[in-house]
């Protein structure tokens, strides 16, 4: 890494720069700089997939793989069980669906901005 201080090159696993001193993982500066993902791309990869039933694409995105592998299961089983229940009720399930993804599109949306918010070593601020 380099030292945001004297822009000397170190080893990843020092504490301080070898040259001057500075605190390489104590300084608020050089953690934002390292923030390596897109608030944005997070928020549309969970949306956009989201409005066609793939939930936690975002969140897979975000780092949290578990959330966003449990999200997408929980999605194709919604996707199956309204397609099935589509065809016993010639299409009117697809009515309910509607709204239903649209309501878990936006929880879902909401609680991944706030993650974001609170991750600012991932995404800065
Ligand atoms: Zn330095």
């Amino acid at each position: 890494m380099i030292c945001p201080n004297c822009s000397t090159e170190n080893a990843e696993t020092n504490q301080f720069c070898v040259k001057c001193g500075y605190g390489l993982h104590n300084n608020t500066r050089f953690v934002y700089s390292k923030s390596s993902k897109e608030r944005g791309i997070a928020l549309i990869l969970e949306i956009l997939p989201g409005l066609f039933g793939f939930y936690g694409i975002g969140w897979i995105y975000s780092g949290k793989t578990m959330t966003g592998v449990i999200l997408l299961g929980v999605g194709l089983l919604l996707i199956f069980i309204y397609g099935v229940s589509a065809i016993f009720t010639a299409g009117s399930a697809c009515l309910c669906a509607i709204p239903t993804n649209m309501i878990a599109v936006l929880l879902s949306g909401i609680f991944l901005n706030s993650y974001t918010k609170e991750h600012t070593e991932l995404f800065g601020v």
